[in-house]
């Protein structure tokens, strides 16, 4: 099969994986070489259906043994398939990069006679272009569940990520949807990859992906789930990818679109916990769901008004950023700006800090803006997100 075929095959089979976002890699250009990976060298941008394109995010083949009911490259599906040779790969990658089409390589793969196999494949693929190539910049290469340690531990020396999806929140889903798949082989590969990178002081990061609305657990249990990795140390970043039903299947839900807003609030509720220091706990006190017209943040606030109104002037940096509309910086620039004197509204404004969204939870002067319950309305507008579609991925 030609190479444009191939690429057009299997670069549509991968669009179906959101942990492609690159991040936090330091590699170095090697002596002669081309490309690196340092903070600023690789930039995103994302493709009409959403996905990330500043990386080339490819299949090594789209051929899988195994039968995941919600996969469009699953076995049972009579599909086009192909494979590439590793050196096609790395062929591919490197005149992309040369043509400043692309900051780095995602490869992930269907299963291709065993785990063990397509691993071995990915490897070669990424060792091709890092030693012959001599290719410093950006490599995110897929884990393959139950596959040897030995391998999880050559692809961490070649990548500046790696991840392995969990797919769904719950062994119980796990075996009705990809039966194939086994929990036991995903947590020791994450466990594996955690150990050897602690082991040799290896800065390559760990992400997953967990699809949401395929399987019935709530919201709770899936950000439950991300702070227990996040808690472990076994994942820097969990993506939500919003079920994308493409194959016909009794056991798969009857929905005609991804739950997109779904997906956002759930990225939301993980920011809070990843930054703002908020448990699951607190922020499903009430429900097992975040709600969809507010995001969780706004709805805690809501929920707890014995915290509020905190004083601009006096509150702790722990206190500003649980204000709706106060984020990280803002907070910071407020602890920093106060020192020189007192802030009020123009103050706020000229760092750049809108009070639209928080002004019923502060007080300037000592003075409440305006009570949560005469602004609710507008905070609970304010809170909704801009129009969402695939495309804000
Ligand atoms: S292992 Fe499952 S999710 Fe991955 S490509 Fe094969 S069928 Fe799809």
């Amino acid at each position: 099969m030609e190479l444009e075929k191939k690429i057009a095959i299997l670069a549509d089979a991968a669009k179906y994986d959101n942990s492609c976002s690159s991040s936090g890699s330091r590699r170095e250009t090697p002596k002669g070489g081309i490309g690196h990976g340092s903070l600023g060298g690789i930039c995103h941008s994302w493709s009409a259906d959403g996905r990330c394109v500043s990386l080339l995010k490819i299949l090594l083949t789209n051929y899988c043994k195994y039968d995941c009911k919600y996969c469009y490259n699953r076995r049972s599906n009579d599909i086009r398939r192909a494979i590439f040779e590793p050196k096609e790969i790395a062929y591919l990658t490197y005149e992309f990069y040369r043509r400043n089409y692309i900051e780095g390589l995602f490869l992930s793969s269907g299963i291709f006679r065993s785990p063990d196999y397509t691993m071995e494949l990915m490897i070669e693929s990424a060792s091709i272009l890092r030693k012959k190539y001599l290719f410093g910049g950006y490599i995110h290469l897929k884990i393959i569940p139950g596959a040897a340690a030995r391998l999880i531990r050559k692809a961490i020396e070649l990548a500046d990520r790696v991840s392995c999806n969990i797919e769904l929140p719950s062994e119980r889903s796990l075996m009705l949807l990809a039966p194939d798949k086994k929990q036991a082989e995903i947590n020791n590969s994450l466990i594996e990859a955690y150990n050897y990178k602690m082991e040799r002081e290896k800065p390559v990061s760990t992400s997953t992906q967990l699809i949401i609305g395929a399987s019935p657990e709530s919201d709770k249990s899936i950000i439950k789930l991300a702070e227990k990795l996040y808690s472990r140390k076994l994942i820097k970043r969990v993506y939500y990818s919003a079920y994308i039903p493409v194959n016909n299947d009794g056991v798969l839900p009857q929905i005609e679109n991804p739950p997109i807003l779904r997906e956002h609030r759930l990225y939301q509720a993980d920011w809070l916990i990843r930054f703002y220091r908020f448990s699951s706990e607190e922020l499903f006190e009430e429900n097992e769901n975040l709600p969809e017209d507010m995001d969780p943040k706004m709805s805690w606030a809501l929920k707890n008004p014995q915290f509020f109104p905190v004083d601009i002037m006096r509150a702790s940096y722990e206190e500003l950023i649980r204000v709706p509309g106060i984020g990280l910086k803002s907070a910071m620039k407020i602890i920093s700006a106060r020192k020189y004197g007192t802030l009020d509204e123009r103050g706020l404004s000229k760092l750049g800090i809108s009070i639209k969204r928080a002004k019923a939870f502060i007080t300037i002067k000592g003075k409440v803006l305006t009570t949560i319950r005469d602004n609710e309305t507008e905070t609970i507008a304010l809170s909704k997100p801009k129009q969402l579609s695939l495309l804000s991925r």
